[in-house]
């Protein structure tokens, strides 16, 4: 997948290919064959034309009879995913969110998979934690080229954020998932997202809160 192609596909239909391949590995457990745009709709919360424009991106069409054969879609979407080629990640700061991202991220078929981690707690570095190395801040340039890592995911507290997204951006890191609140600057060839859990849990507790508005 080229960068023109990718820039011409919105994060919003990755999210929901993603959302979709979850789906249709429930469905095949299930012993499904064949699914409709408007079941994937129903699951997804949007519509099942935005559900054909998504799965047009794979270049992938069903039939109008019988739906999107479930075992060909999810090669489709495997093969959508893994054209990025970018699926190995490093973590910085390995404390109690970190630790939590390593028991779901560590495995050698997870996706992204977390290769490396590093922390400035000495009792940390140089040892194994939940599968994965905690590396010296010092190494992980290093560690990023000789792993070829595209993926950064932050989870040191915010007053060290900014600097540690520069750092991994300086060792070659193109994409960051962040989780400290706090605003980073990253340069344009580096995709960013903030996962805030604060927002949303006031967006909920608002909505649950008020019945009429
Ligand atoms: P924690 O204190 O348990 O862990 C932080 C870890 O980062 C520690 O191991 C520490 O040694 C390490 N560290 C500190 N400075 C570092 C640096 N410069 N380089 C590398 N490692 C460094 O904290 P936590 O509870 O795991 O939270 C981590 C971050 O995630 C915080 O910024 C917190 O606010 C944020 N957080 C976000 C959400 C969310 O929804 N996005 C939820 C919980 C926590």
């Amino acid at each position: 997948m080229t960068n023109n192609s990718k820039n011409s596909i919105s994060p919003k239909t990755v999210e929901r290919l993603s959302l979709y391949k979850r789906f249709l590995h429930e469905q095949i457990e299930r012993g499904s064959g064949f699914i409709s745009s408007r079941q994937l709709a129903a699951f997804s919360g949007g519509t099942a034309v935005q559900v054909r424009q998504d799965i047009r991106v794979l270049g992938y069409t069903g039939s109008s009879k019988e739906g999107y054969n479930i075992p060909q879609l999810l090669l489709s979407i495997d093969r959508f995913f893994s054209a990025a080629q970018c699926r190995r990640a490093i973590l910085a700061g390995v404390g109690n969110l970190g630790q939590a991202l390593l028991i779901n991220f560590s495995q050698r078929d997870a996706f992204p998979e977390i290769v490396a981690a590093f922390d400035i707690a000495e009792d940390k570095v140089d040892t194994v934690i939940h599968g994965c190395r905690c590396f010296r801040r010092t190494e992980i340039g290093e560690v990023i080229k000789d792993q070829a890592i595209s993926i950064g995911i932050i989870t040191v507290p915010p007053d060290a954020a900014a600097e540690t997204a520069s750092l991994l951006v300086d060792a070659g890191v193109t994409g960051i998932l962040n989780f400290a609140p706090a605003r980073i600057k990253v340069p344009d060839h580096v995709y960013i997202e903030h996962v805030d859990l604060t927002v949303t849990l006031e967006k909920v507790a608002f909505f649950a809160c008020t019945t009429t508005y």
